[in-house]
């Protein structure tokens, strides 16, 4: 879950129907030589625009320039779509190669949703977390892509219009959300921390002249109040009485056009809901047998409830009591990614390269407070850069809200979620897109889908090559965990289309799906605060599970699953859909 940061400018993709293609005299081969210097440039312009994604990209060019986000900007993103879209219908799609074919369409996918989200959508105006530089500044200051002092005047210069950026920032918000706001708050604050004293030290121990040191120093000040000014105005705005908040639930019509943008699936927003139904009843009739066989280990002699689902709870909360404890979480995870690493090359299920560094961290500040764990990836344009797992910190919680968490997260739990996020999950996926990957374009708009999907396949994979030696208390735990990824389809759905209320999702979440009290919180919050985002998940992964076995059928004797992981990961983050039309002869 590192896309927040990026929400903007990195998952949007739509499946358009476009194929007035015109035709130009150029033969296949001139074509995409023309085509692969068409997208160098367009990455180029692409950073330029967009000197914040750059930084998390990896892309050094543009790092001391800041985008000040006032309409002109937001009206020069939708010119700068529409340009591109009318430059890239200039050449003719069925010239071009497979490679290719699937960059135009990723393209004009995303040129069609950057204008989407500015004109109709209008998240700038009513998403005040959309505006934070804390995270791009910790890029600067924590990734080791060139030595402190030179990172520190990239920063200087970073920040000398950051007072611009707040006030033209408060200036976009018009009848925001209560939920975005109160989420802004929180983020922003959180990002003081990152021009906090160890900055200052670090200011101090460079060898930066010193009248360097001295401008430096008065950006971050002039930084941490304009911070401090939009938290204060953005507070002003929440108790104001006079202006109601606009409704966080975004409704059908803006959910499924957000759907089709984002997820690029051929299956509708309303049958994707209806799969994640069949398919919690399924875990259900699946947990029930584990659970009544677990019984006797677990509850001993005490009378099995009639209620099947509370049999399965009874038993779940036996096994979540199995935990970490807060001060061991970092050291757990660290262990359980070690030995992931270690699986998977003796099982042979992928060309692991042990070069690339991931490490398991505490999650920095400006991102807590949203998920237990979460992955930073290698920046596409960085070779061999250090990926992170990040794991939040909860030592300093208060002991029930700890304790809520690590029985969700318990010891059987918390290796999937090291799957998930780490191993073979979101940190070896981000390792294979920029370092393996060939192309650019697929690596850098990463699609959503794809990425949870890959996530949440690795899963039932891990388990499915042996991870956990098949025991009974893993699998009913992977089954409570499945229950989440169709849950989060049903409450994102829920809320955003069918008007569920709070009390509708916790009932679901606490009595179908088996969770923890902390967990419900974070997930109704979540849920406020985006959407569509939580059917990624379950969309992605039905999606690779039935290209993997189209895939294996069509190879037959020669199949091997790391050939499938291999070529499946060789495509970057493409939507699986563009994927499959590339591995399947057909
Ligand atoms: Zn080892
Ligand atoms: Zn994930």
């Amino acid at each position: 879950m590192k896309k927040r940061i990026l929400f903007y400018s990195l998952t949007l993709i739509v499946l358009s129907g476009c194929n007035s293609h015109n035709t130009t005299a150029e033969g296949s081969a001139g074509n995409d030589t023309l085509f692969n210097a068409f997208k160098e440039r367009f990455m180029d312009a692409y950073w330029q625009a967009n000197p914040s994604s750059a930084i998390y990209i990896g892309y050094r060019k543009y790092y001391d320039t800041l985008k000040i986000p006032d309409s002109a900007a937001f009206a020069g993103d939708v010119k700068f779509a529409k340009d591109y879209t009318d430059t890239l219908h200039t050449f003719n799609y069925d010239g071009l190669s497979d490679n290719n074919k699937i960059d135009y369409k990723i393209l004009e996918n995303q040129f069609a949703s950057t204008a989407w989200y500015v004109d109709t959508f209008k998240q700038q105006q009513w998403d005040p977390s959309g505006y934070n530089l804390g995270g791009e500044c910790y890029e600067i200051i924590s990734r080791n892509f060139a030595p402190l002092n030179e990172r520190l005047k990239i920063l200087s210069k970073h920040l000398q219009h950051a007072d611009a950026y707040y006030s033209a920032a408060l200036n976009q918000i018009k009848q925001p959300t209560k939920e975005h706001t109160d989420l802004a708050i929180k983020q922003n604050e959180g990002a003081l921390g990152v021009f906090d004293a160890g900055l200052t030290d670090s200011i101090k121990a460079s060898s930066l002249t010193q009248a360097e040191k001295d401008t430096l120093q008065a950006r971050v000040a002039l930084t941490v109040s304009s911070i401090k000014n939009y938290v204060a105005g953005l507070t002003k705005i929440l108790t104001d009485k006079s202006q109601p908040f606009r409704d966080f639930r975004i409704g059908k019509e803006l959910f499924t056009q957000k759907f089709k943008y984002d997820l690029v699936t051929d299956i509708t927003a309303t049958d994707l809901f209806n799969k994640a139904e069949a398919a919690k009843n399924y875990y259900h009739a699946e947990s029930y047998k584990l659970a009544d066989q677990l019984w006797v280990k677990y509850c001993g002699t005490t009378a099995k409830p009639t209620d099947s689902l509370l049999l399965i709870k009874t038993v779940i909360d036996k096994i979540a009591l199995h935990h970490a404890t807060p001060q061991h979480l970092l050291d757990t995870a660290k262990k359980q990614v070690h030995d992931l690493e270690h699986f998977i090359v003796a099982k042979d299920l992928f060309n692991y390269d042990t070069t690339s560094a991931l490490e398991v961290r505490i999650m920095p500040a400006f991102a807590a407070g949203v998920t237990l764990a979460s992955a930073s990836g290698t920046p596409v344009y960085s070779k061999k850069e250090t990926t992170f797992y990040n794991v939040a910190d909860l030592t300093h919680q208060p002991a029930a809200q700890s304790e809520s968490s690590l029985r969700e997260y318990n010891d059987y739990t918390l290796q999937i979620l090291s799957i998930h996020e780490a191993m073979p999950g979101h940190c070896l996926q981000s390792v294979y897109s920029s370092n393996k990957s060939p192309d650019i374009i697929q690596a850098v708009f990463g699609n959503g889908a794809t990425v949870e999907g890959w996530a949440v396949y690795c899963e039932k994979m891990m388990l499915d090559n042996g991870w956990a030696n098949n025991s009974p208390e893993m699998w009913l735990m992977f089954y409570k965990w499945s229950l989440r990824e169709c849950c989060n389809v049903i409450v994102d759905y829920g809320i955003q289309c069918l008007n569920y209320s709070k009390d509708d999702v916790v009932k679901l979440l606490k009595n179908e799906a088996f969770q923890e009290d902390a967990q419900i919180e974070e997930k109704y919050h979540r849920a406020t605060v985006s959407q569509v985002q939580l059917c990624s998940y379950f969309s992605g992964a039905t999606d690779i599970l039935a290209l993997r076995e189209a895939y294996k059928a069509e190879q037959g004797s020669t199949y091997t699953l790391k050939h499938f992981h291999e070529k499946f990961l060789s495509y970057g983050a493409a939507p699986v859909k563009f994927i499959r039309s590339l591995m399947l002869k057909k």
